[in-house]
């Protein structure tokens, strides 16, 4: 949705809508989304300051990076930005935000759009990998099998030295 400053009322904007990645550009392999992102915004103005707060919450589909199952990840994304007009070297702009303590974002062309802001925000937030579970044991890496369903029968990873040399010194 873009919203432009000069149509920000005191109150702000209330953006509330069920959002496709699709339609953020937001189509990746290696995850996607089970349903549409949730948004929750509230856009504000400060002077030339735009205040966007809220969450976006998803359900997003990932491969476990240790068995590559289809695994579920829910996605709970708090937003607190602020932006700027970019290019203007606005010193009480500055010092606003410095004093919120928060990194300076710009917008362009006396508007926001909140899409773009979402999939800024969900992109940060996005682990690079996910576990379907923290006990996953993965699959084995000489034959594949999936160790959750027993084990393979390979040899485990060979022992090291010393602890063969152990072996040779106890008393038989
Ligand atoms: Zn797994
Ligand atoms: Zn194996």
């Amino acid at each position: 949705m873009w919203i432009r400053l000069s149509e920000i009322p005191p109150q702000g904007v209330v953006v509330s809508t069920q959002t496709p990645l699709k339609q953020l550009g937001l189509v990746q392999e290696e995850w996607w989304a089970d349903g549409p992102l949730r948004v929750q915004l509230l856009v504000t103005r400060d002077e030339r300051l735009i205040m966007v707060d809220g969450d976006v919450g998803a359900t997003l589909q990932f491969h476990c990076s240790r068995c590559l199952k289809e695994c579920s990840y829910p996605m709970q994304v708090e937003v607190h930005i602020v932006l700027a007009p970019e290019g203007e070297e606005a010193s009480e702009s500055r010092s606003q935000l410095h004093a919120a303590d928060l990194e300076q974002l710009y917008y362009r062309d006396d508007g926001v759009e909140t899409n773009e802001v979402v999939r800024e925000q969900l992109l940060l937030a996005i682990p690079m990998r996910v576990v379907c579970r923290p006990e996953c044991r993965g699959l084995c890496p000489s034959c594949g099998r999936d160790l959750n369903e027993g084990a393979c029968g390979c040899r485990e990873s060979p022992a090291a030295p010393w602890v063969e040399q152990l072996k040779r010194w106890r008393p038989k």
